[in-house]
């Protein structure tokens, strides 16, 4: 095909992943509110709120990024003046760990209810059992094995612990979908280039949106590793799905 990463070989995906992030690390957060017309904030937000923590919860948030997960985890907990919460934002690239970090101190954290540690979802630093929750958004898909990821997030959650993905996924209805596409791979490439001056990374983000298994294969996938209740929501026709499933 003329779209280049497809080409890509396994081997190299990590390595040209990393040098996506890095580069648009600092563009990152500015980025995602232009391409998703400011969307993004309300799939988080509803994320969070279908997570809706309790008392105790220890999340660890992988592929974190710039922690707009853990920030709205955080506000949530204050909100809801949920006790001994805390979680661990962790991701491949420390240049979008860094950018996270300063994004935190500005926004007053107590520095004890967050850390941040540099890791890989795929083989994560963390011991089995370690966390009651586990999150990650719009990050499986820049993964080279998906059943890897799964089966490492299996591991560190404690029984009773609950998985929940956020990702973009597919639309049931194949105009719109047809549509959607055009937008992606017209538009968004076009206004990386505009915007942050870089086709290459935003060509890359739709195409890895393209080929992330759609919302029943992905399913199958979290109950292969071993999770159970496993289930998915559409927002937004499908445009993003959120699945959760439990290790019981
Ligand atoms: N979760 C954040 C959010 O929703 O704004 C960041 C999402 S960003 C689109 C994807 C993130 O996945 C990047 O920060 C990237 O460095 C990270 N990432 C890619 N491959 C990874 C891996 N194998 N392990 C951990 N993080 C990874």
């Amino acid at each position: 095909t003329h779209f280049g990463f497809e080409t890509v070989k396994e081997s190299e995906k990590q390595e040209k992943v990393l040098k996506v992030f890095e580069n648009v690390a600092e563009d990152y957060d500015i980025m995602n509110d232009v391409m998703s017309l400011g969307i993004h904030r309300l799939w988080k937000d509803y994320f969070i709120s279908s997570l809706s923590p309790t008392n105790n919860t220890k999340l660890l948030d992988v592929a974190g990024g710039t922690g707009d997960i853990a920030f709205r985890f955080i506000d949530y907990v204050k909100t809801y003046q949920r006790q001994n919460c805390h979680v661990t934002v962790t991701d491949i690239n420390s240049h979008m760990l860094n950018v996270g970090k300063i994004r935190s101190k500005a926004l007053n954290h107590d520095p004890g209810i967050i850390n941040w540690q540099e890791g890989n979802a795929e083989e994560l630093p963390f011991k089995d059992n370690t966390f009651n929750a586990y999150t990650i958004a719009f990050g499986a898909r820049n993964c080279t094995h998906i059943d890897k990821v799964l089966s490492e997030a299996y591991r560190v959650l404690q029984p009773g612990g609950r998985f929940m993905c956020l990702e973009f996924s597919q639309l049931e209805n194949t105009t719109l979908q047809w549509l959607y596409d055009q937008y992606s791979f017209q538009v968004i490439p076009v206004m990386g280039q505009l915007i942050a001056k870089q086709w290459k990374p935003y060509q890359y983000l739709v195409e890895s949106i393209r080929q992330f298994p759609n919302q029943e294969k992905y399913k199958n996938m979290i109950e292969e590793a071993g999770f159970r209740q496993v289930a998915f929501e559409n927002l937004t026709l499908g445009i993003v799905a959120i699945h959760s499933g439990f290790k019981l």
